[in-house]
C-alpha cells in the first residue's frame, strides 16, 4: 500500500487477533527504513523476501518488543544484510521477557499474587512455550531514544502500552505502530518488572501525541489514522471512564485484581486473553492507588484492592 511521502506498508499475518500486523518503509537517501518485522512464524523470511521485492532495506527498527513487531527481527535482518535498532529500555525487556525460558513460570507465579487460579496460569506457562519460537529478535542491536534520529525521523517515547515503545514523527506524519490504534484500544497492562504505573505513563504519552499534534498517524494495525489528535484525547476519555468504572465496583473488603476482572472484562474469556484482562486490569487499579482513589493490600504474598477508606489514615 502507497501512503503519503512514498511511505509503503507491508501487512503480515498472525495466527491471533488481529490477524494481521502492519510494517512500514520510509524512504531515505541511503535507501528504506524498515519498520518493525511481523512475527516470526517459520515462514517469515520467505514472506519477508517477496514482500520487499528487492527493496535496498538500509535499516530495521523495531518499535516495541512484542510479539508481532519484534519477532520476525532476526529473519529480516539475516535477509537485507540491514542493522536493527531498538529501544535501550525496550531492548533490556525484550532480552528480560524472550531470551529467558523461565520468564513463564516468573509472570504466572505473579499472576498467582494477582488471585488468578492455577489452572489459567499453567495454561499460561503452556502457551508461553508455545509462542517463544516465533520470537526471534535480534541480538546486541544498536540501543536508541526518545529524542535520536533515524534518518531524519525523530524518535518520540510513548510509555504505556509497553514501557519502551518508540514512535517516528517527521512531517507531521507519526508512525504510532502500538502507541495509537483508529478502532481498539490499545492493551495497557502492569506487568512484572513494567514499570509501576503504565496507565499514567500512556496518558501523559497521548498528551504529548496531542502537543506534537500529527496530521497522520500509521498504526501496527487497522487503517492510517487521519485525526491522531482526536484519537488521542478519545483514549484519554475512555480510560477516564474505565477508571471511574473500576472505582466503582471496588468494595470494603479486599478483592484481587482478578476477580475484578470478572467485573470488569466478564467471566467467559479463555487464558489468554485473562491474562491481558487482568493486566489491564491492574493498570487502572495502580493508577486509582496513585490518585488516592483505592488502596492496595497485600496479605500472605497476594496482593488486593479496596476502595478508600476514608477517615482511616493510609500509610
Ligand atoms: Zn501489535
Amino acid at each position: 500500500m502507497e501512503l503519503p511521502f512514498g511511505i509503503r506498508r507491508i501487512t503480515t499475518p498472525l495466527p491471533t487477533r488481529p490477524g494481521h500486523v502492519h510494517s512500514y518503509l520510509l524512504p531515505g537517501e541511503s535507501g528504506w527504513t524498515l519498520v518493525d518485522t511481523g512475527i516470526g512464524l517459520p515462514d517469515a523470511q520467505d514472506v519477508w523476501a517477496t514482500a520487499l521485492d528487492g527493496a535496498e532495506v538500509a535499516r530495521i527498527f523495531v518499535t516495541h518488543f512484542h510479539p508481532d513487531h519484534v519477532g520476525a527481527a532476526a529473519d529480516v535482518a539475516e535477509l537485507t544484510g540491514a542493522p536493527v535498532s531498538q529501544g535501550e529500555l525496550d531492548y533490556s525487556q525484550c532480552e528480560l521477557v524472550w531470551g529467558n525460558p523461565e520468564w513463564p513460570r516468573r509472570i504466572a507465579g505473579w499472576f498467582v499474587t494477582h488471585g488468578v487460579p492455577s489452572e489459567i496460569t499453567e495454561e499460561l506457562i503452556g502457551s508461553g512455550d508455545v509462542y517463544r519460537p516465533l520470537i526471534r529478535y535480534q541480538p546486541d542491536p544498536e540501543l536508541v531514544d526518545d529524542g535520536d534520529r533515524l534518518d531524519g525521523w525523530e524518535l518520540v517515547a510513548a510509555p504505556g502500552h509497553a514501557d519502551g515503545q518508540l514512535c517516528l514523527i517527521k512531517d507531521r506524519v507519526l508512525v504510532s505502530a502500538d502507541h495509537l490504534l483508529g478502532r481498539i484500544s490499545p492493551t495497557v497492562g502492569l506487568w512484572p518488572e513494567s514499570r509501576p504505573d503504565p496507565l499514567g505513563d500512556f496518558i501523559e504519552s497521548l498528551r504529548r501525541t496531542i502537543e506534537l499534534a500529527p496530521e497522520l498517524a500509521l498504526p501496527g494495525h487497522g487503517e492510517p489514522i487521519g485525526n491522531p489528535v482526536g484519537r488521542a484525547y478519545e483514549l484519554i476519555e475512555h480510560h477516564r471512564e474505565r477508571l471511574a468504572f473500576t472505582e466503582s465496583i471496588l468494595e470494603d473488603h479486599p478483592r484481587t485484581g482478578y476477580e475484578l476482572s470478572l467485573d470488569l472484562f466478564g467471566a467467559e474469556l479463555k487464558a489468554a486473553s485473562r491474562r491481558f484482562a487482568v493486566a489491564e486490569t491492574l493498570s487502572h487499579l495502580e493508577r486509582l492507588v496513585l490518585e488516592e482513589r483505592a488502596e492496595r493490600r497485600e496479605d500472605l504474598g497476594m496482593v488486593a484492592y479496596t476502595a478508600r477508606q476514608l477517615g482511616r489514615r493510609a500509610f
